[in-house]
């Protein structure tokens, strides 16, 4: 297979589901992806993350992505949008997770206080244990 170097286009397809899917032919390569990088094919969990990228070419990306949630590993190349839209879906995913821990680590410090108190007035801290 010898398809022109410069010849790609993207066409949307609407899935009988309503689904909207990309499919992108760059170089005799095709990829679909369903709403963006970040939504895996396999089990639609919005988690995946990149495992490695290369440029391939001044507006594409070769990207390797791969599902935490059901293992699945895929990719391929993609437009230097897409990819900026997946950075900043991560980067929204990044701090979300950052929030979830910091209150995390809230909640964990008023259990051990609330607990300290608790065993406070129970009488079960003796100076022996400082
Ligand atoms: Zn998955």
């Amino acid at each position: 297979m010898n398809p022109p170097a410069d010849h790609h286009s993207v066409r949307r397809v609407t899935l009988p589901s309503g689904k909207t899917i990309e499919v992108l032919y760059l170089d005799g390569l095709v990829h679909e992806h369903v709403r963006g990088l970040h939504v895996c094919p396999g089990c639609e969990s919005e988690l995946v993350n990149p495992v490695a990228w290369d440029e391939a070419g001044p507006a594409h990306w070769d990207v390797t992505l791969h599902c935490p949630n059901c293992d699945w590993l895929g990719g391929g190349v993609f437009t230097e949008q897409l990819v900026e839209e997946f950075d900043e879906e991560l980067d929204r995913g990044t701090e979300a997770l950052v929030r979830d821990l910091q209150r995390l680590m809230r909640a964990n410090m008023e259990d051990e206080i609330a607990r300290f108190v608790t065993e406070l007035a129970a009488d079960q801290i003796w100076p022996m244990d400082f």
